[in-house]
């Protein structure tokens, strides 16, 4: 059971990105992660990337103790929003190109976004010089995705509730709660909410839950765990630290600027995560095989790429215990 890991802080989460649409990414993506021991993946809220996330356990021949999450996000979450080019204010400078680390962009006639690969960081918009690229929400109605992907027997829900808007973060939440009654997963950061106030809209979140049925996804900087540093990851110690001293009923979750030295950081400063979750720098340090449309078919690739995973599970999963 998911709760079991949790308890034994023996879980480790994949995040694939709430805005990865790229069914054959996550596929492979799923595949490698799994085969190597990863045990919790984080995936769009979509059927189809359900389904992709299915094929990639069905590949790596381990279906025990694997759980599937759907991430859903708010109006203002960053992980649910997607870069959008005005081409009327764009001068074909191709820095935006350049920077975009998950070839979200094409350069065609003229630089386009790929919907389905842009994960919403925002680099591109903050580096072009024409502020031709503006960052879209895509909200989704709860009530018509939710039930059709409970169907396909997700393991967990993860709300997104990054907004300064407590009102709206209230009503999804709890539409949610009426939806769906199993583990349910609260992805908070410190950017909006000083901490006394990000702690109380976490224990009014909580209270009516039964205890230990929610995680807490303690964020530090969304997306940007690309580089293996400490201070990439500080803030995210910072954010689980905060839950931790909160004593709430919760299982906390580690992500936001996550690599290989987070879980070394949070023991040094007496923080123990129930669960290390690991998006951006994950999907990095195994890109050129994700990029080799053999990778499933070709045995010894496949296991390349699982050995590289596999080295961030144990180093990550071995500092999670006291
Ligand atoms: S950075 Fe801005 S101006 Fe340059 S190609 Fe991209 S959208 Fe156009
Ligand atoms: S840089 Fe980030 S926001 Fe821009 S297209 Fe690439 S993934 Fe999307």
């Amino acid at each position: 059971m998911l709760k079991d890991l949790l308890e034994r802080r023996e879980c480790f989460k994949l995040v694939c990105g709430a805005g990865n649409e790229d069914a054959s990414e996550v596929e492979k993506l799923v595949a490698i992660y799994s085969k190597a021991g990863c045990n919790f993946f984080d995936v769009c809220a979509k059927p189809e990337i359900v389904d992709a996330a299915k094929r990639g356990i069905a590949h790596s021949g381990i279906l025990e103790d694997r759980y599937l999450c759907v991430s859903v996000g708010i109006d203002g979450d960053p992980h649910i929003t997607k870069a959008k080019i005005d081409f009327d204010r764009c001068i074909s400078c191709g820095a935006c190109y350049k920077i975009c680390e998950h070839e979200a962009i094409l350069n065609d006639s003229r630089y386009e976004i790929k919907k389905e690969r842009c994960l919403g960081c925002g680099q591109c918009s903050k580096i072009c010089p024409q502020q031709a690229i503006e960052m879209e929400s895509q909200l989704i109605n709860y009530n018509e995705v939710l039930p059709q992907l409970i169907e396909k027997n997700i393991d967990c829900i993860e709300f997104h509730a990054i907004s300064e808007n407590e009102k709206d973060v209230d009503e999804k939440w709890a539409q949610i709660n009426e939806i769906y009654d199993g583990m349910l997963c609260i992805s908070l950061d410190r950017s909006e909410l000083g901490d006394k106030n990000l702690k109380e809209r976490v224990r009014r979140m909580v209270e009516f839950r039964e205890p230990f049925s929610t995680i807490i996804q303690a964020d530090g900087i969304a997306m940007s765990g690309n580089d293996d540093e400490l201070g990439t990851t500080l803030q995210a110690v910072a954010t689980a630290q905060l839950f931790q001293n909160a004593n709430l009923p919760v299982y906390i979750m580690m992500s936001g600027g996550t690599n290989t030295k987070s879980t070394e950081l949070a023991k040094h400063c007496g923080v123990y995560p129930h669960c290390i979750a690991i998006g951006s720098f994950a999907r990095k340090i195994v890109k050129k095989y994700l990029q080799n449309d053999n990778l499933l078919t070709d045995e010894k690739l496949f296991l390349e790429a699982v050995e590289i995973a596999k080295k961030l599970i144990d180093i990550s999963l071995e500092n999670m215990s006291d």
